[in-house]
């Protein structure tokens, strides 16, 4: 079985303990957070393993290198500490099994990861996509498992996630676009973290993007609007990518105003947190986020990750703002899709 490689000399040298000190959703002073992160790492009990709501962020509060949020995963479930009731815990698990119902188009050195969301399946057409829509590879058996984090089920990603990179290297590719952001998270963060091999090189969909845009800038009409921009929790374990929101958004003639909850500060679509903390919870996030993307004056809300879309589409909605993901807009500049739409 892998283990996850953690350096506890690391944090017991750390200045900033800035992992549980950043954190959102809990209240510590900088010896408190380095206290109970030490706690964390020599398998002691410690208030994190009872409250953390699993938002991923102090895996991009670490500079150091370290993995606190799959450390603190790997601990609740050492001690059997459920962040969810367990019907809830396997039914995620149930629901994710891989059935052998997987979809393989035509594949050669590049495989389309759709993970296991069909959204991205057509998502992932038209002109952008032309060279690379019928190699998609699409079900359970090639979906990231990360979201097991969430339910501190280390054991079902360190079982699942060497199957899915084998499912892709029977494919035979050498490339795997990853139009999932945490797919691509869960191969360039927690497969290295756990020493698993990734013989196929992960490629972010926004790098693809970003290029298919610079190659189509002849098409490009400025879209001249206001967006406020959904952070996913799998985009802290990616945080190197980021800048490319921007970046496209520029291309494509879209302002991105400041606002709170963007960037570190960010706040999850909450859905899981729903799961895991209940409803009062998750209602408090969405509803201060939204309030902050509202008050920008922001037309649309801008998605990258699909289930993000869909816990918040009606609710932004409901705000005044169209919902869109970053793939559409890209679509919308191009005329490919109407504005609004
Ligand atoms: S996990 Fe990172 S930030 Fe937290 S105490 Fe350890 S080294 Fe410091
Ligand atoms: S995952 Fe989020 S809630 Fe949990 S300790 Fe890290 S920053 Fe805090």
């Amino acid at each position: 079985m892998y283990t996850l490689k953690f350096d506890e000399n690391v944090c017991a040298t750390c200045p900033s303990a800035d992992c549980l000190l950043k954190c959102q959703y809990m209240e510590f002073d900088k010896n408190e957070a380095h206290e109970e992160m030490m706690k964390v790492v020599k398998g002691e009990n410690s208030s994190v393993l009872h409250d953390c709501v699993t938002c991923y962020a102090c895996e991009e509060y670490c500079h150091r290198g370290n993995h606190p949020y799959y450390l603190i995963s790997e601990r609740r479930e050492e001690k059997g500490i459920l962040t969810a009731p367990r019907p809830i815990t396997n039914q995620w698990i149930n629901m994710t099994q891989m059935q052998g119902k997987q979809s393989v188009g035509a594949i050669e050195d590049r495989a389309m990861s759709c993970c296991f969301l069909a959204e991205l399946v057509s998502m992932g057409s038209g002109e952008i996509f032309k060279d690379i829509a019928p190699a998609v590879a699409f079900g359970a058996e090639f979906m990231c498992p990360a979201v097991h984090t969430h339910f501190a089920k280390m054991s079902v990603i360190k079982e699942r996630l060497p199957v899915v990179i084998d499912n892709f290297v029977k494919l035979g590719v050498k490339e795997v676009i990853c139009l999932h952001d945490e797919c691509y998270g869960t191969y360039t963060s927690i497969a290295p973290a756990y020493g698993i091999g990734v013989p196929f090189k992960p490629i972010y969909y926004m790098d693809f993007l970003i290029e298919r845009m610079k190659d189509l800038k002849d098409k490009i009409k400025p879209l001249d609007i206001k967006v406020a921009y959904q952070r996913p929790c799998s985009n802290r374990l990616i945080p190197e990518k980021l800048h490319l929101v921007k970046d496209i958004l520029d291309l494509i003639g879209v302002e991105l105003p400041d606002r709170e909850y963007q960037g570190e500060n960010c706040l999850c679509c909450a859905e899981i947190l729903r799961a895991v903390s209940g409803y009062r919870l998750a209602d408090d996030v969405q509803e201060r986020n939204i309030a902050d993307m509202v008050q920008t004056g922001a037309e649309y809300c801008v998605f990258n990750c699909p289930a993000c879309q869909s816990t918040l589409s009606e609710k932004v909605a409901k705000n005044g703002l169209k919902p869109v993901h970053l793939i559409d807009l890209c679509k919308m500049a191009i005329g490919e899709k109407k504005k609004g739409v």
